[in-house]
């Protein structure tokens, strides 16, 4: 756990002026919107596992109320500090009006009936996108991230909010990214890079750190790196994450993050977080800053995975000067539902932010009602009026088969052919048999989540139905690894299977061109990037309906869905027989109904899972939350 920092410099006068805000607790929980229309949109709301028609009676949704933060007696009012100049604030109430009941199901964008495989959900492919909002004037967003394709990423989140941003700011909306300045980012990514802020100071511990800010475009999105100077080195460090801080690295970096809003006099609209490392945010603005004159932004958090929470003893209290114990390790605040005396960031981010979204609806309902939410069920039933999901988008600029800079040979809807030499290149490069065999792939990280022992039997299935195997992935536990290299090496001297243990960015491009079916077996996958990358290169996803995949790939023999919009298999159980049941049909469909196995290729290349739909539903969300 990380001590008192030292070598940190300070600065009295702002641990002053910081300390009278501190020391009162804020009264002030995040506004409810109020208004009556869900913000996520019809079409993504069908894709999802919520009601096909609008509910009609409270019993559809959760009757109770949403629980409300403690209401502490109302302390003294502190010593305002000294302001800085503050811009006009829009009129607008400090604690909206709760909804009295939840009476209004419509309002709910919440995930609240079992999953809708069964119920089709008509946006056929000639459906025109979402028509875009009536003029509206454009919204001011800052997202505040820890990662950013293509400069710090680990996961999907990095590609999403390198997708949302470009999306949003293409819509008309002014859009600015906040993420720390880590020594391992990919430099020659960022253009013009300078300061634009030396003396932030921001309170930490005791004192305050002393940060820089700079700037710089990551491939035209407008960027803001935060470093501190301290001897605690939270981001000069060589990776982004795993370290024994790193809670508190990241507490001190969202910190750091509304201290520069708040000290550069920006007043975004939407504050938009993303996971547990900028859950705190919320937090600090409903507790600190509300009162300094920032009551304009609202927030939206994006939860990408809930299986990473951001738990901590007490010493974040002392470190961040959330100073009550009793009022923060309440359960109706910060407490872990799980681990008695920690304190969770990501379940302060759902109970302080006025509308969280997770990766997929079917996710939403998995979180809140199937068990999945890694202990944060409750919180999200009590938080249930303002949490939703919205399926991700891919870039495609980068994933697209018609430009692909990776690949051999370009295809599109008319040019299909071409896959097939993409198909010879793929086998040249990893040394298999040229024969009349389907090509099933398996890409992703090695992780438990991704549903290792029915990859590793799919690999012996394969082959026995006459297919061959390749696999892209890698692990930062040793010991996958090494489990994946005796797999490796016991079937080296195969011509129809490769596994290549490692990340390899291009050769991916090339597995989804020349693979035929993508495999995604997941445990669970809250949205699932590559069978939205796979669909896109007519490469069939073979997927467990858990999720996200359960969203956006529609069995070909069994989905309640118009033939046209049918584009993988599906299997529900996570066991041999359910993965057999999926893969071997679709293996034998390749072998014995190439025609419609080519038809469904066409299904597959034509689902749009472009950032069109899921960025008008983000817009629908700020306004619902701006309109609160
Ligand atoms: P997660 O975020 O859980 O890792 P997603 O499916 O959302 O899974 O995103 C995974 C992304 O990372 C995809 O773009 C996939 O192509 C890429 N990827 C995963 N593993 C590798 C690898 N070993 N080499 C190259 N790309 C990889």
């Amino acid at each position: 756990m990380a001590k008192q920092p030292t070598g940190s410099k300070t600065k009295p006068s702002t641990r002053r002026r910081r300390s009278a805000a501190k020391d009162t607790v804020g009264t002030n929980p995040p506004p409810t919107p109020q208004t009556t229309e869900s913000p996520i949109s019809s079409e993504t709301a069908s894709a999802a596992p919520v009601p096909q028609e609008r509910p009609t009676t409270q019993s559809r949704l959760e009757p109770e109320q949403p629980e409300q933060p403690e209401q502490p007696e109302q302390p003294e009012q502190p010593e305002q500090p000294e302001q800085p100049e503050q811009p006009e604030q829009p009129e607008q109430p400090e604690q909206p009006e709760q909804p009295e009941q939840p009476e209004q199901p419509e309002a709910s964008p919440v995930v609240a009936q079992p999953p809708a495989r069964e119920a089709p959900a008509p946006y056929p492919e000639s459906e025109p996108p979402p028509p875009s909002a009536p003029a509206r004037p454009g919204l001011f967003v800052v997202h505040v991230t820890p990662e950013l394709a293509t400069v710090a990423k680990v996961g999907g989140l990095a590609d999403v909010v390198f997708g949302l941003s470009r999306e949003l700011a293409i819509r008309g909306n002014h859009v600015e990214i906040v993420l720390p300045k880590y020594a391992s980012m990919r430099y020659d990514q960022i253009y013009d890079l300078h300061e634009v802020h030396r003396d932030l100071w921001v309170p930490w511990y005791d004192g305050a750190i002393h940060c820089s800010v700079y700037f710089g475009f990551v491939h035209d999105r407008k960027c803001f790196f935060i470093e501190p100077h301290s001897g605690d080195d939270f981001f000069d460090r060589p990776a982004i994450y795993g370290y024994p801080d790193d809670v508190l690295r990241y507490a001190f970096f969202s910190r750091a993050a509304i201290e520069f809003l708040w000290q550069s006099g920006k007043h975004p609209d939407v504050i938009h977080c993303h996971d547990w490392q900028t859950a705190l945010l919320p937090v600090y603005l409903y507790e600190f800053y509300q009162r300094l004159g920032m009551t304009h932004p609202r927030v939206c958090l994006t939860i990408h995975n809930f299986a990473h929470q951001g738990v901590v003893d007490g010493e974040l209290l002392h470190a961040t000067g959330l100073q009550h114990p009793a009022r923060f390790h309440h359960h109706d605040r910060l407490g872990d539902p799980r681990y008695p005396g920690m304190l969770n960031l990501l379940k302060g981010g759902i109970v302080y932010s006025n509308f969280v979204t997770t990766v997929s609806p079917r996710y939403a309902f998995e979180t809140k009602d199937q068990g999945q939410g890694f202990g944060l069920e409750g919180v999200l039933h009590a938080h249930q009026i303002k949490y939703g999901g919205v399926v991700n988008g891919i870039d495609y600029d980068l994933w697209n088969p018609e430009i692909d800079r990776h690949i051999p040979a370009r295809y599109g809807l008319e040019t299909i052919e071409a896959k097939y030499d993409d198909k010879r290149a793929l086998r040249q490069r990893l040394m298999l048999a040229d024969n009349e065999k389907a090509i099933v792939a398996f890409i992703g990280r090695l992780d438990p989540q991704k549903g290792l022992e029915l990859v590793r039997h799919a690999i012996f299935y394969t082959l026995e139905r006459g297919a061959q195997f390749v696999l892209l992935g890698s692990s930062p536990d040793p010991a996958i690894n090494a489990d994946f290299w005796g797999l490796k090496r016991m079937l080296n001297d195969s011509p129809d299977c490769h596994l290549e243990i490692g990340f390899d960015e291009e050769l991916a491009h090339l597995i989804y061109a020349g693979a035929d079916m993508m495999l995604v077996p997941s445990r669970f996958e809250p949205c699932g990037l590559t069978q939205m990358i796979a669909l896109r290169y007519g490469t069939i996803p073979v997927v467990r309906a858990v999720g996200g995949l359960a969203d956006t790939v529609f069995d070909k023999d069994h989905a309640a869905r118009p033939l046209h919009e049918r584009n993988g298999y599906v299997f529900n159980d996570y066991d041999h027989a359910g993965l057999e049941s999926a893969l071997g049909r679709a293996i034998a469909c390749y072998h014995d109904y190439p025609g419609d196995f080519r038809a469904l290729m066409h299904n597959a290349m034509r689902t749009d899972y472009s950032w069109n739909r899921p960025g008008q539903d983000y817009l629908n969300i700020y306004d619902y939350i701006r309109n609160g």
